[in-house]
């Protein structure tokens, strides 16, 4: 549990779950009540590490040009001067340069949705992210689910284009997650943890810090359903323990890791509550200001 002021109720809901860690920051104020009863039933206070949150925003393949501008617009009017939090857009590429000139005079980032591994060549269809770079992207989603279903992406292509991300400089938004049937068959951990072995496979350490992650289980994506906070910061706590074994805890530490599936603007508090989860990738949700604007704020 997180929160910024702890009472004596939070420690009697803390001991209901079963669990006996409480998670603290600087600003947080534990009662006098609440600081007996936690000596008396031995929680532990933990440190939250404080990592600058992301909300982006995935609009996959929706917008014209006009509509992309307007929700540009939108949300830089009431967020664009927002610096405790990140906000990204990712619009489809035929709109990035919109939204990018919509969002220059703010601290909006903008973020495309694939890239290729090349800088250039031969490859119909394709996008470098040195084409990227060239517009004013920061971000880049890469192995969102959706591709990896519909467009045969897989762990070693998601290599390809992480490494290439970050040699251009831009920030890899790298997505994992498992579908219901592994979750069923409770393979979750091993799932993600080959997805994260692979896909984040050879990166030097001074690069890793760049990565941010985005745990979105592929049933909770568009489907209504989401993980609950507990179960969302079970595998976001896998992961990071991952990432420290692939290169070390501090760099673990410093790592953003997102959670995605069907976040609105009624669930994300409870799950930015979790300490590992250090915003979201939300895809529906992000079509419209007014539920977008809700998700940024989320504190409020
Ligand atoms: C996504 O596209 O990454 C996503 C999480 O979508 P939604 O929020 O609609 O589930």
């Amino acid at each position: 549990m997180y929160k910024k002021l702890i009472c004596y109720d939070d420690i009697l809901s803390t001991l209901k779950t079963g669990k006996r860690v409480i998670y603290i920051d600087n600003s947080t104020i534990i009662t006098p009540e609440a600081k007996e009863a936690i000596s008396r039933f031995k929680i532990e206070l933990r440190r939250r590490i404080m990592r600058k949150p992301i909300i982006a925003g995935n609009w996959k393949m929706h917008k014209t040009l006009k509509e992309a501008e307007e929700l540009a617009n939108g949300i830089r009017d009431s967020a664009g001067n927002l610096q405790d939090r990140e906000i990204v857009l990712c619009p489809p590429f035929t709109a990035l340069l919109t939204v990018k000139n919509a969002v220059s005079s703010s601290n909006i980032k903008v973020g495309a949705q694939d890239m290729f591994w090349e800088d250039e060549g031969a490859y119909t269809g394709e996008v470098s992210g040195k084409m990227l770079m060239d517009i004013g992207c920061e971000y880049v989603i890469i192995g969102h689910s959706e591709r990896r279903k519909y467009f045969g992406e897989n762990d070693q292509t998601v290599n390809k284009k992480v490494k290439k991300a970050l040699d251009t400089g831009l920030t890899p938004i790298v997505c994992v997650g498992e579908t219901l049937e592994e979750r069923e068959k409770g393979i979750t951990m091993s799932v993600v943890r080959k997805q994260v072995l692979d896909g984040l496979k050879e990166i030097e350490k001074e690069k890793a810090k760049n990565i941010v992650i985005a745990y979105e289980p592929v049933w909770a994506i568009g489907t209504g359903k989401t993980a609950t906070p507990e179960q969302a910061q079970e595998v976001h706590a896998y992961i990071r323990k991952l990432l420290g074994e692939i290169w070390d805890n501090e760099i673990a530490e410093n790592i953003r890791i997102l959670y995605g599936g069907s976040i609105k603007p009624e669930n994300i508090k409870d799950l930015m509550k979790e300490p590992d989860i250090d915003g979201g990738l939300v895809g529906g949700a992000s079509l419209k200001a007014d539920s977008f604007l809700k998700i940024i704020f989320y504190d409020e």
